[in-house]
């Protein structure tokens, strides 16, 4: 019998080696969860984001358009949605929705900041052989952050929502280069992967997201299983590596 340590590791151990079968019906474990998600809570945008990023994994790209549009109807501001909604919408082909889809999220991620979505969409236009729009943040984003707050560390520069700039560092959700967390958010390896990869600002956004999920999905996180779900959704709403 082993003990709950050694099943964390098992856990954590096995997408490495898992056989395409097990990935196929992990996919679909994780489609059925999302699709409760969004549909016990249709005003929470990371179900139908997380469902649309699932069906797109698994090809059925009309299905992940749908879900991705019901996204940005609760939150048209989630960039990350743009993108992916014009991969769907590519893929299905629906060329000119794409196109159309991509040039507006362009202009949302680039007046939030969100350098990383902003910039894989250009790349998307590019390829389809469509216009850039006109970018308007990147003067500011060179400049270190308008409007930010004086919330920020002793020691290290402010970035726009606290935490420090620190060379090499570049947040794997929004692509930012500032916003480091001084400390792990909390103990362990994950709370040192977030230190290293997520900024402040986004992990602060995750915070009240894994809340609603937690409710949502009536977690708890005493028990291990509901912990690695918990996890799961973290890891996929921050954008790392699993
Ligand atoms: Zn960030």
């Amino acid at each position: 019998m082993p003990g709950l340590g050694e099943l964390r590791n098992a856990r954590i151990d096995k997408p490495a080696t898992a056989s395409p079968g097990d990935r196929r019906m992990d996919l679909n474990t994780r489609i059925a969860q999302f699709e409760k998600m969004a549909a016990d809570d249709p005003n929470n945008e990371l179900g139908h984001f997380s469902l649309g990023r699932a069906y797109l994994e698994a090809q059925r790209f009309e299905e992940a358009a749908a879900a991705l549009k019901r996204a940005l109807d609760v939150n048209p501001q989630l960039s990350k949605a743009y993108d992916l909604l014009g991969e769907a919408l590519e893929r299905a082909g629906q060329a000119d929705l794409a196109i159309e889809v991509l040039t507006r999220g362009v202009t949302v991620a680039d007046e939030r900041g969100d350098i990383k979505a902003r910039d894989a969409m250009i790349d998307r236009l590019r390829a389809a052989g469509a216009d850039v729009p006109p970018l308007r943040a990147a003067a500011a984003a060179r400049g270190g952050g308008a409007g930010g707050t004086a919330a920020g560390a002793a020691g290290g520069m402010a970035g726009p929502a606290g935490g420090q700039t620190v060379e090499g560092f570049q947040c794997s959700r929004c692509g930012r280069p500032s916003g480091k967390h001084e400390k792990p958010p909390f103990k362990g390896a994950v709370g040192q992967k977030i230190m290293d990869h997520v900024c402040v600002s986004c992990f602060r956004e995750w915070v009240m997201m894994g809340t609603k999920v937690i409710n949502e999905l009536g977690l708890v996180m005493a028990n291990p299983r509901d912990q690695a779900t918990y996890d799961s959704y973290m890891f996929e709403f921050l954008q790392l590596e699993q």
